[in-house]
């Protein structure tokens, strides 16, 4: 068998590593750059990091601040419209998920013709054709590993869809931890727990491969072994380093491998009742992963011995109902609820959760179980009851 293996060209990562961004920008020769944040970074003076050096270089700077969390379809109409009437030469994506995936968008679709919604998955009649605007990521979570994917998600009525395509990859990915250290403890326990669900999810792929298992599981040691303290001591920098390294990994090995269960479940969450992508793939994990456990009995040992733990003794059954344990404890430590009641789920809505989650039939067919209808089912409840 053989696979198809992509990164993005180029990437900084490490303490610091945002000091190569004017080198970069110049290598594109551009004077004229978007750079799309959230308020908040903005207010904050995060983006300022980003925007000070290029503006003291003499390039013209433009922010766009109009990014909300889970961005809807709109939201990216919107920047799509205002990026196409203004003739940028270069984009800059500074924040968590929803900033970056709004800013490759941006960059691709300046340069086609329709609305985002022609190009989005399961409904678009458009294809992407050609590259767009030169592409900067640079993460502000440890999460979603946007920076080196080709995906960017938009948040629909009741679920979510994607718009996907090669040239959605950044020319440059800066994963600077420095630019981690402000996250509340909230929001680094939920983007990193939504790291370590595309880890778990890339090793238990049905398309993981040697390479995907190796960024998979250095992934999932470094976040298992940090994101405790980096939620208690935000200033740790050790913990804030092996987070951002640990989501970077994650996102090289979810893209290559794919996401799968947790992430089909975890949409409708999204769609359905706003809650953050983070918080509701780590909810589901510790189910999912129960729940498909005789599947994989031999990568979750893995799992289990790279959190830290050691399966010499166990048999691969024991160390798998183990390392569903662990997962499960991990989530409840860095203070993310335990079931959907935690989340004000009525259990009225599993069925409507069911069936939009059906829908994922891309992601669904990587599970290692097949998921239909009774299993997806069984595994909301078993979430909603926290069994
Ligand atoms: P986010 O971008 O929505 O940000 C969450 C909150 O954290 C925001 O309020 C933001 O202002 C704040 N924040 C971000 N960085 C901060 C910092 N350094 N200090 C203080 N506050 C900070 O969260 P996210 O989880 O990173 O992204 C979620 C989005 O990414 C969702 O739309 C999700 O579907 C998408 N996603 C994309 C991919 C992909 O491959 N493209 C993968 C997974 C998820």
């Amino acid at each position: 068998m053989s696979e198809k293996i992509t990164f993005t060209p180029i990437s900084y990562t490490g303490w610091d590593s945002l000091s190569h961004l004017l080198a970069e920008v110049k290598r594109f020769e551009v004077k004229k750059i978007l750079i799309v944040t959230d308020p908040f970074l903005k207010d904050i003076r995060l983006t300022n990091k980003v925007s000070e050096p290029l503006e003291n270089a003499g390039y013209n700077v433009q922010i766009y601040t109009d990014v909300v969390p889970e961005p809807p379809l709109a939201i990216g109409e919107k920047l799509v419209s205002y990026t196409r009437e203004h003739a940028f030469d270069m984009v800059i994506g500074v924040g968590g998920g929803s900033a970056l995936d709004l800013s490759k968008l941006a960059g691709v679709l300046a340069s086609h013709d329709g609305n985002v919604a022609d190009y989005l998955n399961l409904t678009g009649t458009k294809h992407i054709t050609h590259k767009g605007l030169p592409t900067i990521l640079i993460p502000t979570t440890s999460g979603t590993g946007s920076e080196v994917t080709n995906i960017s998600v938009l948040s629909l009525e009741t679920t979510k869809d994607v718009v996907t395509h090669d040239y959605l990859l950044a020319d440059v990915a800066i994963v600077d931890p420095a630019l981690t250290i402000s996250l509340p403890p909230k929001v680094t326990a939920a983007t990193g727990v939504d790291a370590l669900t595309h880890a778990v999810e890339a090793y238990i792929s049905k398309n993981a491969s040697p390479v995907s298992d190796a960024l998979a599981l250095q992934a999932i040691r470094l976040i298992s072994n940090s994101i405790r303290t980096a939620v208690s001591n935000g200033d740790d920098k050790q913990a804030r380093t092996d987070m951002s390294y640990g989501s970077y990994l994650a996102g090289l090995a979810f893209f290559n491998a794919g996401v799968a269960g947790v992430h089909a479940l975890a949409y409708p969450l999204g769609g359905q009742f706003h809650i953050a992508h983070g918080d509701s793939n780590a909810v589901l994990l510790p189910y999912v992963m129960g729940y498909i456990r005789k599947s994989c009995e031999k990568r979750m040992k893995d799992i289990y011995d790279v959190m830290g733990f050691s399966s010499a003794n166990l048999s691969q059954e024991e160390a798998s109902y183990k390392c569903v344990a662990e997962l499960k404890r991990l989530v409840e430590d860095v203070g993310i609820p335990s079931n959907l009641q935690g989340f004000d789920i009525p259990d009225s809505a599993l069925e409507s959760l069911t069936e939009d989650a059906l829908k994922q039939k891309r992601i669904l067919a990587r599970s290692p179980m097949e998921l239909g209808h009774e299993e997806i089912s069984a595994i909301y409840q078993a979430a909603f009851d926290g069994k």
